[in-house]
Formats: structure tokens, sequence, C-alpha cells
């Protein structure tokens, strides 16, 4: 192209890409800038000028969309060379240049964007449908095991009876670790999943982690064994680390023999620490080991209790903390997982070393009156049967939230239990509503709720709540919050 001149050369591949025979028309730069698509020319013109007038540099490349002259539209990928020549400084002369035609391949990205875009949302879907449904169990599966912790602390029940209710206690519990694993794993997936990054005193981590999984070496006679050298700092989310290891422990203790023995290796190694469980278990063949982080793959162990989720769920939260997991394993010898997370150095170690403070369990001190607003009458029902075990306790129930707040007016309750999901107000509003009231005001509320979620937790404090129950109930939790909400000294408000 010779600007001073305005003429084009063009070869005969670049007239044939524009759509043209060789040679049939004579190119002028007016004529070629034709050529490109309208909605695009403004931009080519724009960068041509610019590389006249010598701002951007001498190589140029560009994409953008040509008109054929049947109408089709085709992509090409251009690079052009400035030659500076003549008089003056920066005066360009030539530009020479080669041209491509990218429009397949422009055709596959297009695709994949939008195949992406249309995954996405189904991923989106899945999330929502899952949470939804998570949502909708905890209701069910609080009447079955809410009704079954209480018949099994029934001191009459007969052998046979008690162990028909363990058995609906046992297959309930697994029903929801397996509802809270999908929901995790949902959540991690979708990226909905909130990761702190923290500095993590492994140490400290490993020591909790050996004490959480202590109760199930215990009645299988394993040792379990921590070694931590130089106490080494890891960046990541504590309470989401603790959840990979004790998953680790807990696995390497599950698929172990008798008398067997899982050990947590915990040590700094250049930019990482590297935690590891190893385990005298049965081991994974080479071949299996694939089919590990597999959602419900249980590699034939299904006389073992489990969900065949947590391995993926691990995996997963390690990557979004930046780390890896590895396996290396040998059949009838035992199997050894690695967790490498990125190492915290002493300047990183000022961010999040508080540890949520210890809930102090107070010698229970049972009078009071408790208000219980839920708009489910199973829910309402578990309760009242429940009150029979709280002592001078008197429960009160309201299944409106109208209703609830007349009754906490009417008889100034020493703790409410508030749903959150009832029709009309629901329990933020009902909250707020009761915290406008002076003599309401420093009333404790915990909130009782299917949302079980973290975020949904967290919101739920942020709203003011003084607890948060999440359903299916576990009995005792609810005993214990009671208790702790009417024991002496509690309530400023009231006791002055
Ligand atoms: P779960 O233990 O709930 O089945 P995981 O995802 O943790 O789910 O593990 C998936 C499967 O991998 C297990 O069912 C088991 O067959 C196998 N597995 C996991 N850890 C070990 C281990 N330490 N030794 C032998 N097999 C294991």
């Amino acid at each position: 192209m010779h600007l001073g001149r305005g003429e084009v050369w063009l070869s005969d591949l670049a007239f044939l890409i524009h759509g043209h025979a060789p040679g049939t028309f004579r190119p002028t730069i007016r004529r070629y800038s034709k050529l490109v698509h309208p909605e695009d020319r403004d931009r080519i013109r724009a960068v041509l000028k610019q590389a006249i007038r010598g701002d951007i540099d001498d190589v140029q490349t560009s994409e953008h969309r040509i008109v054929k002259p049947d109408g089709t539209v085709a992509w090409v990928h251009t690079e052009t060379r400035i030659h500076r020549g003549g008089k003056g400084r920066g005066r360009t002369k030539r530009i020479f240049g080669t041209i491509q035609d990218i429009t397949a391949h422009k055709r596959v990205e297009e695709e994949l964007r939008a195949s992406k875009s249309v995954s996405d949302r189904a991923n989106q879907l899945k999330s929502e449908f899952i949470l939804g449904m998570s949502h909708e169990l905890r209701t069910p599966m609080n009447a079955i095991l809410g009704f079954a912790q209480l018949l099994d602390a029934d001191p009459d029940l007969n052998a046979d009876q008690r162990e028909n209710v363990q058995e609906i206690l046992k297959a309930g519990d697994h029903l929801l670790e397996l509802m809270n694993e999908i929901l995790d794993l949902s959540r991690v997936e979708s990226g909905k999943m909130e990761l702190a990054t923290v500095t993590v005193d492994c140490e400290v981590l490993a020591q909790e982690c050996i004490t959480l999984a202590r109760p199930l070496a215990e009645p299988r006679g394993i040792r379990l064994e921590c070694h931590v050298e130089e106490t080494p700092r890891a960046l990541g989310d504590s309470l989401r680390l603790k959840q990979v290891l004790v998953n680790l422990l807990s696995n390497g203790i599950k698929y172990n023999r008798p008398e067997g023995r899982v050990d947590l290796h915990v040590r700094p190694q250049g930019g990482w620490v590297h935690m590891e469980v190893s385990d005298t278990g049965y081991g994974i063949p080479a071949e299996r080991q694939g089919e590990l982080f597999q959602p419900f793959n249980r590699l034939d162990h299904t006389e073992v209790e489990g969900t065949g989720i947590g391995l993926v769920i691990c995996k997963r939260l390690v990557e979004a903390m930046g780390g890896t997991i590895s396996v290396q394993s040998e059949p009838g010898r035992g199997s050894r997982f690695c967790v490498r997370l990125p190492r915290a150095y002493p300047e990183q170690a000022a961010a999040g070393m508080a540890m949520a403070p210890e809930y102090t369990r107070e010698p229970p001190r049972t009078q009071g009156t408790v208000l219980h607003i839920d708009d489910n009458p199973g829910n309402l029902r578990l309760m009242q049967r429940l009150a029979a075990r709280l002592g001078e306790v008197e429960l009160i129930g309201a299944a409106t939230p109208s209703l609830g707040i007349d009754l906490a007016v009417a008889y100034h309750p020493d703790l409410i239990l508030m749903d959150l999901h009832m029709p009309g107000i629901n329990g933020f509003e009902a909250l707020h509503t009761l915290r406008r009231m002076p003599a309401l005001q420093d009333t404790p509320v915990v909130a009782l709720t299917a949302c079980a979620s973290r975020d949904d937790i967290h919101r739920g404090r942020e709203a003011g709540f003084d607890g948060y129950l999440t359903l299916p109930l576990n009995l005792q939790e609810v005993l214990d919050t009671v208790h702790h909400h009417l024991r002496d000294g509690s309530r400023p408000a009231k006791s002055a």
C-alpha cells in the first residue's frame, strides 16, 4: 500500500480472500477500505491513521470483518508493517501486510462461547435445584430425626425397639450427611463457597483434626498419631482445611485393617506446607486411583459407611485454596494422601489468627419461658415434646409471626425460637419488629431454619439473631441453646 499515491497491491490469494478473482479490479486505499465491514471500518481507519502519524508500533495486527461481493461476511487477521521513509521524521510511505481468512476459527470460538454460556446456565440451574431440594428435605428430615431422637431417649424401650430406632437414626444421619455433602459440592463447583485466605497454624489445626478423628479410630483399635516439623503456617481457609484433613483421616481409619495405624505428618517444604495422611489400610490399585475423585464412586467398598463425595469436595476445596492433593497407594499395604498448600511467612501472619471463642457449657438451669414461632405443625409438636425435658421451662407455640409478636408482648419470654421462612412477614422482619420494642429489644432470639449454608448462618448473625439452629435439629444442641440463654445473669434487661 503506497500512502502517497493511494495505491494498493494485492496478491492473488488476497483477492480470493476478499471474494474477487485475481486482478479483476484495481484496488485503491479508498476502495480497499470499503471492503471492510461497515461496523469495523472506523476502527481500522483509526488504527491506520495512528500508524501513519507514528503514534503506534511499526508492526500492527488486527482482526476484523470484510464483506464479499455476494454479501457474505468473513473474518480476517492482518499483520502490517509500516515502512517509514520520505522527508521529515516518522513519515510513513508504505504499508506491507499479510492477510489470513480466520472465519472458521472465529466460528469455533463463537460456538465455544455459546456452549459455555449454556453450560454455565445449566450449572447455575443445577445448583439452584440442589439448594432448593436440600431446603425442602430438611423439614421432613427434622420430623424423622427429631422424633427418633426423642424415642431413643425413652428408657422404656425394649432391645428390639431400641435397635429399630437406632437404624432410623443411622439412616437419617447418613441421608443428612449426603445432603450436606451434595450441597457443599454444588457450592464449591458453582464458585459460591466463600473461602477466607488466612494464616493457618498447621500444628494447632492438625491437633484439632486428630481430636476430631479420635472417636472414630478408638473403637477400631486404630493408632492415630500426629507428627509436626517446624510448626509451619499455611495460607488457606482454616475451617475448610480442617474439613479436608478430617475427611482424609476418617477415610484412613474407615478403610483400614483392625489395629492398623493412621499418621498425619505436617512439614514445610520450600514454599509449601505438606500435610500427609498415611494409613495401613486396603490400599487402592494404581488403575483405580483415578476414580477416587469421581462423585459417588465408592470403589466397591460399599460395606463401609460413606457417600463417595468426600474426596471430590476435598480436591475442589484444596484447589480453590491454591493447593494440590495427590495420592500414592499400594494394595494391601496402605495409602498416603498428600495435601500441599502455599506456605505463609511471618510477615503474612498478622491476618486472621483469631479463633472463634469456645462454646462454654454452663450447668443447666431450667426455668423460664420460651416462645417458639414456627408455621410448621411438625416442628411445633417436636419442640413441645422436647420441652418436657427442659424441667420448668414453659413453652409457648405460635403458628404465625404476628401471633408470635403478640404473645411476646404479652408474656415477655426469656428466649424466642423463630423460624425464618413463614408466610406473611418472615423471621427477619419479625426480629426487626421485636428489636424496636423497648421491652423486648434485649430478648434473645434464636433462628430455626432449613437454610443451612455458611452464608445463611452469617446472614442470620449479621441480622442480629443471637443464635442459629439448622434443620434437622440436633436436640442436644437445642437443649444446650435453651439452657445457655436461660441461665442466671444471661439476661441483663430482664434481671434489671
Ligand atoms: P466415602 O469415604 O464417603 O465413600 P470418599 O470420596 O472420601 O467417600 O472416598 C471415595 C472412595 O475412595 C471410598 O468409598 C473408598 O472406596 C476409597 N478410599 C478413600 N480413601 C481411601 C483410603 N485411605 N484407603 C482405601 N480406599 C480409600
